[in-house]
């Protein structure tokens, strides 16, 4: 296969909590005096937002909307006891909107319909569909200045406040109380995207990949990012969003004379021009 670099549509904008935000630490271990479900931090302690969990969930809400949950379309992930425990969507078709923005792993791997027709199947290499991964989500950086002095004065911790969730025994009505960190809503982050643009085997992508990841942008909102979404947490909405294109030939040249190819202050204001 034939890969050429066009150039890159690089996306910035801000993410903004319209919610509450938890992004848990995964590790979930209890300090003593600390909070039992505290939120990710940078090495600075401040909370931020990882790109793996942006991407991540982007691409689970993609595989829905694009029809590509389906047992024949899903690859077992995980596997627990003989059973596939998580499934997600890859397959080998050059022209899926979900693997080609997203990527494909290297390595064979076990449709979930192949798996419970027989566990020890030994799955298929999609080797010869991989393009380099299209999109790249950087780490999204606290804006320090969206938590105000007055919003500091209602949380608990510098960055944060602790919630208490209660869940009550329905027969013996004990209680029992958990904390969460969550970043308050109102606050904002730093986003980066970068949406590469190639030729593949003489077929040019154009914006198709670029109109596809602003759908992922606006399932996003409509969805919630970070735990708890159906108590409440983790609505966002992009903003100050500003998407400029670096042909390939641009890189050689001094950047300062490029344009935008769209500027809006929200999602369903932003228009893009052709180039
Ligand atoms: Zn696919």
């Amino acid at each position: 296969m034939d890969v050429i670099l066009k150039g890159k549509y690089i996306i910035k904008c801000k993410i903004k909590a319209v919610t509450g935000l938890h992004i848990g630490e995964g590790n979930n271990s209890i300090e003593i005096g600390g909070i039992d479900n505290s939120v990710v931090k940078d090495a600075e302690g401040k909370p931020y937002i990882p790109g793996s969990s942006l991407k991540g969930k982007m691409r689970a809400l993609m595989e829905f909307a694009e029809g590509k949950v389906k047992d024949n379309l899903l690859i077992v992930s995980v596997k627990r006891s003989g059973k596939p425990e998580i499934c997600i969507h890859m397959c080998e078709d050059i022209d899926c909107p979900v693997c080609g923005l997203f990527g494909r792993n290297h390595g064979k791997h076990v449709t979930k319909e192949e798996f419970i027709r027989n566990p020890n199947a030994e799955g298929k290499d999609f080797s010869d569909a991989v393009i380099p991964t299209r999109l790249i989500v950087r780490d999204a950086k606290l804006i320090e200045s969206s938590i105000t002095d007055e919003m500091k004065e209602n949380l608990d911790l510098e960055w944060t406040e602790v919630k208490f969730e209660n869940n009550i025994d329905r027969i013996t009505s004990k209680a029992n109380p958990r904390q969460s960190e969550r970043v308050p809503a109102g606050a904002q982050f730093l986003a980066e995207f970068v949406v590469n643009r190639y030729e593949v085997d003489g077929s040019d992508d154009g914006q198709r990949y670029l109109s596809k990841f602003i759908k992922a942008m606006k399932l996003l909102e409509d969805d919630y990012l970070g735990g708890q979404g159906s108590r409440g947490n983790g609505k966002v909405k992009f903003v100050d969003i500003e998407i400029v294109y670096k042909d390939s030939s641009d890189y050689e040249k001094d950047s300062s004379d490029l344009k935008p190819i769209a500027k809006a202050d929200s999602l369903d204001q932003l228009k893009l021009s052709t180039n």
